[in-house]
């Protein structure tokens, strides 16, 4: 348990600026280069699948890009949280006073944030 290093009170909570800001950002970033990667192959299946006629090859595109979305949302969300955690470790002051208001690092976490993970 980490204490504050100003008036010496247990009552810390973490922060977790990077984690959050970081979810938000790699969920963004992922989205758009799953959409991205999905529209790219929904072209690719127009092309194959023309005979198919224009519903299947709509129906096909829309899975696939919200499909590919959903699947670069999930992957960028969890990426970017863990960037953030690592962040929020090594250069946020991840820990917040709740007696004085007084935020600062863990030194035993900066400590070991080199070590093994
Ligand atoms: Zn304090």
């Amino acid at each position: 348990m980490s204490a504050c290093p100003d008036c010496g009170s247990t009552r810390v909570e973490l922060r977790h600026i990077g984690r959050r800001s970081g979810a938000v950002l790699g969920a963004s970033a992922g989205t758009a280069s799953g959409i991205a990667g999905a529209l790219h192959g929904g072209r690719t299946g127009a092309a194959v699948g023309v005979s198919a006629g224009p519903v299947g090859l709509t129906a096909g595109t829309l899975t696939g890009a919200v499909f590919g979305g959903l699947v670069g949302l999930a992957a960028g969300s969890v990426t970017g949280s863990h960037l953030g955690s690592q962040l929020d470790e090594t250069v946020f002051d991840s820990h917040e006073c709740r007696h004085c208001g007084r935020t600062f690092s863990d030194p035993a976490t900066s400590a070991s944030a080199g070590g093994e993970e």
